[in-house]
């Protein structure tokens, strides 16, 4: 039977056996988090460990930066859904392999599907790519790329936002400049979902503001 909402196709993944090397390793499954009604969907890479011991997507070091970034523009963890190309945490973080992206894109399909979000924001080359079939972050970050998300014969229109992977950001040396690229990302996302960016004061008023060696 064809999962109806999230919780159900959660529960479709949580014993899935398609990636063999990733079972032999794995801690769990880590589905996906955040407000399953949001207009935003952001798509990462893969889990890391922190990620596989508590079940939560971007939930260290990389997350850290990706909540900074969503607060520029007066969003949480709870007005978005976030999950990954792959659902399991490859060993030694290494690059999810092609056949394992594969094995994870019903999932990933049947989870649009579900949502219907009305921007995907896709973190780095590995989602970038599953999902535009474009390759160069570089060059496709903080664009607006159309695209027809087709499943069962239903399609959808939804804007495809192409950001940094927080992890380039630190492994940069947290490069102010690259920062000040990844905020402009983030005002990107803000104008497609008809966001009014919330000015400095207000952002200070809602959570304390981080130095960018606060990471
Ligand atoms: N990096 C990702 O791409 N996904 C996570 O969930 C954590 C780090």
């Amino acid at each position: 039977m064809e999962a109806k909402d999230l919780s159900e196709l959660r529960k479709e993944y949580k014993n899935c056996t398609r990636c063999m090397e990733l079972l032999n390793s794995r801690i769990q499954v880590v589905f996906g988090e955040g407000n399953t009604k949001a207009k935003v969907l952001l798509i990462g890479e893969a889990p890391g460990l922190n990620e596989a011991k508590f079940g939560i997507p971007f939930c260290g070091m990389s997350g850290k930066i990706l909540n900074e970034l969503l607060s520029t523009i007066g969003l949480s963890r709870e007005d978005v859904f976030v999950t990954n190309t792959i659902l399991c945490r490859p060993q030694d973080n290494r690059n999810p392999a092609p056949e394992e992206i594969e094995n994870c894109r019903t999932r990933l399909d049947k989870l649009i599907a579900i949502m219907q979000p009305k921007v995907i924001v896709t973190i780095g080359n590995f989602a970038t790519e599953r999902i535009t079939g474009k390759k160069g972050i570089k060059s496709l970050r903080g664009k607006v790329i159309d695209f027809t998300h087709e499943i069962n014969n239903l399609k959808q229109a939804i804007k495809v936002v192409p950001i940094i992977h927080p992890a380039n950001f630190l492994y940069n040396g947290r490069n102010p400049k690259l920062w000040e690229e990844m905020k402009q990302d983030f005002q990107v996302i803000a104008s497609v979902i008809g966001k009014s960016i919330p000015n400095h004061q207000e952002i200070k008023q809602t959570r304390k503001q981080k130095s960018l060696s606060e990471f």
